[in-house]
């Protein structure tokens, strides 16, 4: 059963870093999974509105709720285990394990192999883009944070539904403008808008693209990133992202035009049947 407590005047959860000050009746506080999937599905039952809230680290208003409820990601952290593969080691893990947990975690020594794996040797590795320690991956994955989507090889994302699948980097790749894949009892077919997105903010486009690129950047409008592999690095790389969320969300229009900001409704009225998910980030 999960917690759904009413929030008092002031919460910390009307907030992020950016001006805005929203407004929202109840937080979902999962600890797990299962829990989360349960919440969500609550709130498409009602038809409520949902805005996922990870450490609101953000600038850009992407977690200030705009009514109905939050699902806060705050009791979701923690290190699943590493694993190798031919593109490198990665650590999985909860989305609201913060970067400081990530690297103190490969610093322990203590990580588990991921699937029942031997340990790869991570020593000396560390998280692989510049971000603040108090971030969430789930966060800086949702936000395309300084360019993290080359270092995303596996996803868990829940809709708003509550069926859930898992993402491999080259499993779902789209055939040409055609994007399919399977999530539980669904079965999602779409065409992908006709033009190619940029990697600046929103969702990213293009031909041929893979699915997981479709989440990564795309500020929880689609679905809840609920794990994710991410590769390590001997070194920081440093870019510059800007994030889109509502402070900034006519960018998408402003840069593409209408006909863009329509396709991304028409893709996310598919995904978010119920069309709960985040949606003051696209208004
Ligand atoms: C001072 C400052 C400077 C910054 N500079 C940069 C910069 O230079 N480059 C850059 O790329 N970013 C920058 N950011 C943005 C920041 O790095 C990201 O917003 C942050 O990493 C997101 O992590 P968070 O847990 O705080 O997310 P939140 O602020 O809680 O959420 C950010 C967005 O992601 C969504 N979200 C959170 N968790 C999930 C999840 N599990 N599933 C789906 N959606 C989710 C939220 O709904 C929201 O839309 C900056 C932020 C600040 C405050």
């Amino acid at each position: 059963m999960f917690l759904r407590e009413k929030i008092p005047d002031g919460s910390k959860y009307l907030y992020d870093r950016s001006t805005l000050k929203g407004h929202a009746k109840n937080v979902i506080l999962p600890n797990d999974e299962t829990e989360l999937r349960e919440g969500i599905r609550y709130s498409s039952k009602g038809n409520t509105k949902v805005t996922i809230s990870g450490t609101r680290m953000g600038a850009f208003g992407g977690a200030v709720p705009t009514g109905g409820d939050i699902m806060s990601m705050e009791r979701m952290y923690g290190v699943i285990g590493a694993g190798k593969d031919e593109n490198g080691v990665y650590l999985r893990v909860l989305p609201n394990t913060t970067v400081s947990l990530f690297n103190n975690a490969i610093a322990s020594g203590k990580v588990l192999g991921v699937d029942g794996a031997d340990v790869p040797d991570i020593f000396g590795m560390q998280f692989p883009v510049k971000a603040d320690v108090s971030q969430s991956i789930g966060g800086c994955v949702a936000t395309n944070r300084s360019g993290i989507r080359e270092y995303v090889r596996r996803i868990k994302v829940v809709f708003s539904d509550s069926t859930f699948t898992t993402i491999t980097r080259g499993e779902y790749i789209a055939d040409g403008r055609r994007m399919g894949f399977p999530a539980g009892r669904n079965y999602f077919c779409f065409d992908l808008p006709d033009y190619d997105s940029d990697d600046s903010f929103g969702p990213k486009f293009s031909e041929n693209m893979d699915l997981i690129d479709l989440f990564i950047g795309s500020e929880g409008i689609f679905c809840i990133i609920t794990e994710a592999d991410i590769y390590l690095s001997s070194d920081v790389k440093e870019s510059e992202v800007i994030e889109c969320g509502k402070t900034t969300n006519g960018m998408i229009k402003e840069r593409y035009g209408q006909e863009a900001e329509d396709a991304v409704k028409r893709i996310k009225s598919i995904l978010d049947t119920n069309y709960i998910l985040n949606i003051g980030n696209l208004l």
